[in-house]
């Protein structure tokens, strides 16, 4: 199965890609997880791409379709996958297509801008492994350590109130039209996100089995 979970800031989008990885047993690929990892490790693709991301700003789309054509390659995507923050412009999503990838259903967690805000500021994420919590309702077991890799629990650069902001008037402006391009394809499958985690997995659940 081929999915993308699409969605402003703050959705949920990893949260749900990674409960639903484990749940149908395919893998998830986040663009943004991986230009943390190229961060982290210094690099060029990743020191490229910084400076967009401490402001909030979206990486340049031939950033993002050279990275995602070069791991969408490795073997372990073969059979499927869910695709968490990519596309965000109507050119990624064209990218997409010319691929011929497939895509089954595009989820799109519907949330407002105050409660996007609201959970950002509580949310931290581990910057080797890309596990996110939240500090109001799912904090790491020890505190500051992430459950699945003990490495360091942090608030994200871009998680801070004035990116937060700007990432939300980009998601409006460049990410938004593209639900309507799925729309139009018969692919969105609209889904609260302003439930609870676990809901909001039962709810994809069950639009899922309806494809
Ligand atoms: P995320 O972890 O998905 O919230 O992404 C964090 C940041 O990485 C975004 O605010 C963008 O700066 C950048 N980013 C991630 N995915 C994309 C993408 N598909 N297109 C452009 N920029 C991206």
């Amino acid at each position: 199965m081929k999915l993308i979970i699409l969605g402003p800031p703050g959705a949920g989008k990893g949260t749900q890609a990674a409960l639903l990885s484990a749940r149908l047993g395919i893998p998830t690929l986040s663009t943004g997880n991986i230009l943390r990892a190229a961060i982290n490790e210094g690099r060029p693709v990743g020191l490229k791409a910084k400076e967009y991301m401490d402001a909030g700003k979206l990486v340049p789309d031939d950033i993002i379709i050279s990275v995602v054509k070069e791991v969408l390659s490795d073997e372990k995507y073969k059979d499927g996958y869910i695709l968490d923050g990519i596309p965000r412009t109507q050119i990624q999503a064209e990218m997409l297509e010319n691929m011929n990838v497939g895509i089954d259903a595009v989820l799109f967690l519907d949330i407002s801008d105050s409660r996007v805000q609201k959970r950002i500021s509580s949310r931290r994420v581990c910057l080797h492994c890309g596990a996110t919590y939240s500090l109001s309702s799912f904090p790491p077991k020890k505190k500051g350590l992430c459950d699945v890799c003990g490495s360091d629990v942090v608030n994200r650069d871009d998680d801070k109130p004035e990116a937060v902001k700007e990432r939300l008037i980009v998601y409006h402006a460049q990410t938004a039209p593209i639900i309507d391009y799925y729309r139009s394809r018969g692919k969105l499958v609209a889904i609260d996100g302003m439930s609870d985690v676990e809901d909001t997995t039962k709810a994809i659940l069950k639009a899922l089995e309806n494809l």
